[in-house]
């Protein structure tokens, strides 16, 4: 198999002190790709507050293989990404973060998979996740585990976003039109063959994780709410056998009151129960509550993302 072009998508938020480090050592490597791969560089300026723009029209004035859209505020990594593969013109597109966490010497290890016409994707898992927060590691692995349990979605533990796709990979990636984008889930949902390819957690190269605790809390519950509906099934399950509890309990009370006479009891039981089960009606409502706002948000059919300005005007 033979390439032409391969796109890189870099997305980015007030990435302005990563940003010539990683050209400078994406194009360190370029000339050892194989002969006839031309490059093409897709960043994504995700309504950054910092001179990220700025170096991005630098970049651009020195080599007209940079492009950048520029968005009119922040939209997300997401949504970042989805502009950058929708401008993406290569026949190859990787995406990869611009905090040179994902190292771009590893493309050249992921090529050959590629060329090799067996593999439609080439992803990277890590395979620590050193440097990491405990707390943080433990409430990842108990997503991982739930999202296996809730959904039929593939999510590999550990997976970063950084890969590389053909094509078709790419279009089928671009088919899904939904506004609630939880890429991971959509890289599984996609299915074809994909190599993993193992590879030691990097620290950032400068600036800080985009990522707080409760955004990442957040993230987790939008991709299970996007990609299960098991939790709408299991609510269902819930009441239900929270309506035999009660049948059983009132059939035990009445052949107790008609049979044996015994005067009413069990106070705090009834005070449990009915705090248990009011409690749970509030819990179900609002897994409804969830749905209910991502349908919401889908039949509004705002675009994903809105350019403000962008290289190729
Ligand atoms: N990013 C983005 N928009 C956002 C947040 C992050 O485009 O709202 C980009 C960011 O510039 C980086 C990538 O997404 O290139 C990953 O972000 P980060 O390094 O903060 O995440 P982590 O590596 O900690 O998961
Ligand atoms: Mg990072």
């Amino acid at each position: 198999m033979s390439f032409r072009l391969l796109s890189l998508v870099v997305p980015c938020y007030n990435e302005e002190s990563c940003l010539r480090a990683l050209y400078a050592s994406i194009c360190q490597i370029l000339p050892s790709l194989p002969e006839g791969l031309e490059v093409e560089f897709r960043f994504v300026d995700d309504g950054s507050t910092d001179g990220t723009l700025s170096v991005l029209k630098e970049l651009r004035a020195g080599d007209p293989r940079v492009h950048y859209q520029s968005f009119s505020r922040n939209f997300g990594k997401e949504s970042a990404l989805l502009c950058g593969m929708e401008a993406a013109r290569g026949d190859l597109v990787a995406v990869m973060d611009a905090d040179m966490q994902d190292p771009p010497s590893m493309l050249l290890e992921m090529i050959p998979y590629i060329l090799s016409g067996e593999w439609e994707c080439v992803a990277t898992r890590r395979v620590d996740r050193r440097g990491e927060p405990v707390i943080r590691s433990f409430f990842a692995r108990m997503f991982y585990g739930l999202m296996g349990w809730l959904t039929r979605v593939n999510l590999e533990p550990g997976a970063r976003d950084f890969r590389l796709m053909t094509r078709k990979y790419v279009n089928a990636l671009l088919s899904m039109r939904e506004y609630n984008r939880f890429s991971k889930g959509l890289f599984g949902w996609v299915g074809f063959k994909v190599k993993w390819l193992p590879y030691e957690n990097k620290e950032r190269l400068s600036g800080e994780s985009k990522w707080s605790f409760i955004g990442l809390c957040k993230y987790a519950l939008e991709g299970m709410i996007g990609f299960s509906t098991s939790p709408l099934y299991l609510s269902f399950v819930l009441g239900f056998l929270a309506c035999l509890f009660a049948a059983i309990i009132c059939i035990k009370t009445l052949v107790k009151t008609l049979f044996f006479g015994e005067a009413v009891q069990g106070y705090t039981t009834i005070l449990a129960c009915l705090t248990f089960f009011s409690g749970l009606q509030f819990l179900l409502i609002g897994v409804l509550g969830l749905y209910i706002s991502k349908i919401y948000m889908e039949v509004k059919g705002r675009p994903i993302y809105l350019v403000q300005e962008s290289s190729d005007e």
